[in-house]
């Protein structure tokens, strides 16, 4: 059974095998959807289902409430179409799909710490990167597989890229960027911006914001982009990192900077897995709990592995009455 998919308010029209995800179907026709993650976890492909039935896949609650379902939302990266459907885009402009994204070229590739690396990319033809602090891009590998990473620089410089990136054992890109398969001069095909993990907090109100590993490179561009736009004023901001080895903390010192000298950032590095470390241990959202206590009027921006997301949610609603509307999350998967 084929089904017939239309975009609300364009004369765009796929169609849809039951098998397929939504996007998948739109990408196979030459049609670009607005997603990122691709596994139901960061919410930016999130649509309305106008009418039609779907089957909403494999979904992580915190990118799809109850109240997004009941609303007739969708996650289109792992919804199936069950019937004709129409869906209205959100924020989108389709393209027709030729070779997607664009040129860059690695100008620096330097392994920081074990197993994670520092990549700064620039444009080929020399055109500025516009993104917003947070978003992500994805990197195009052959047969149109994409992997996706958060910027770490400020939205303020357009002129590159910087990436922080952690190696996956025997994964595909990364195993290439931690071999001689990737070098400095190299072309690497970008998609993007995507993702709407972005600062949405207004002046006022307190923002918390947990991370783990490589997941502090969204929370970087974000701090560093309200810096330099001089944008603190009637902030405050705290920073929970959570890393294994304080190896690991390669941007630590500069976040350290940053809280001494604006007292609107406070940051605290947590070691999960070293004896001598005499700072802060444990759990991001156990640490948050304590400094924090009631979180009935804060926002919490967390990223990095799907399982600290995932507990940090289900702590922090529960124990600290941290609101669901008054949470953004970008998980990386793991
Ligand atoms: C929105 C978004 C933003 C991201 N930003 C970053 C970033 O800034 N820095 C960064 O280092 N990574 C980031 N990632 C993860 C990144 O996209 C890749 O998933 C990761 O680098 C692995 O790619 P790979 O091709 O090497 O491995 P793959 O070939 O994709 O995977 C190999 C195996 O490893 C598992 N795997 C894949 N990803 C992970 C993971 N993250 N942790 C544990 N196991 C995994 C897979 O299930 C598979 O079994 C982000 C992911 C998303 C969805």
């Amino acid at each position: 059974m084929t089904y017939q998919i239309h975009i609300a308010n364009t004369d765009y029209k796929f169609s849809a095998e039951p098998n397929e995800t939504i996007v998948q179907a739109a990408e196979r026709q030459g049609l670009i959807l607005p997603c990122a993650c691709r596994v139901g976890s960061c919410g930016a492909c999130k649509s309305q289902i106008v009418s039609g039935e779907v089957d909403l896949g494999k979904y992580q609650s915190f990118a799809l409430s109850e109240a997004d379902i009941k609303s007739r939302l969708a996650l289109l990266c792992v919804a199936k179409a069950k019937s004709d459907l129409t869906i209205k885009v959100r924020d989108v402009k389709l393209s027709h799909y030729k070779v997607p994204g664009f040129l860059t070229k690695i100008i620096d590739k330097t392994e920081v710490a074990p197993n994670l690396i520092r990549l700064v990319l620039e444009r080929e033809n020399g055109r500025p990167f516009k993104f917003k602090a947070g978003q992500t891009y994805d990197v195009v590998l052959p047969g149109d597989q994409r992997r996706y990473y958060s910027v770490a620089s400020p939205a303020t410089q357009s002129t590159s890229l910087e990436f922080l990136i952690h190696k996956v054992p025997g994964g595909l890109f990364t195993s290439l960027l931690f071999s001689e398969g990737l070098k400095i001069g190299d072309g690497l095909r970008l998609n993007g911006p995507e993702g709407c993990f972005t600062f949405k907090t207004p002046k006022g109100r307190k923002a918390l914001f947990l991370c783990t590993g490589t997941g502090i490179a969204p929370i970087k561009s974000m701090i560093q982009t309200l810096i330099e736009t001089n944008d603190l004023e009637g902030r405050d901001l705290h920073v929970y990192w959570g890393v294994h080895t304080s190896k690991e903390l390669v941007v630590g010192e500069l976040f350290e900077q940053w809280a001494k000298n604006h007292e609107q950032i406070h940051f605290t590095p947590i070691v999960s897995r070293e004896e001598a470390w005499k700072g802060v241990k444990g759990h991001v959202q156990t640490q948050a709990a304590i400094d924090h206590g009631d979180m009935t009027e804060v926002d919490a921006y967390l990223c990095g592995n799907n399982s600290m997301i995932k507990a940090a949610i289900n702590f922090l609603t529960v124990r600290c009455g941290l609101k669901d509307d008054h949470i953004y999350a970008d998980s990386f998967g793991g």
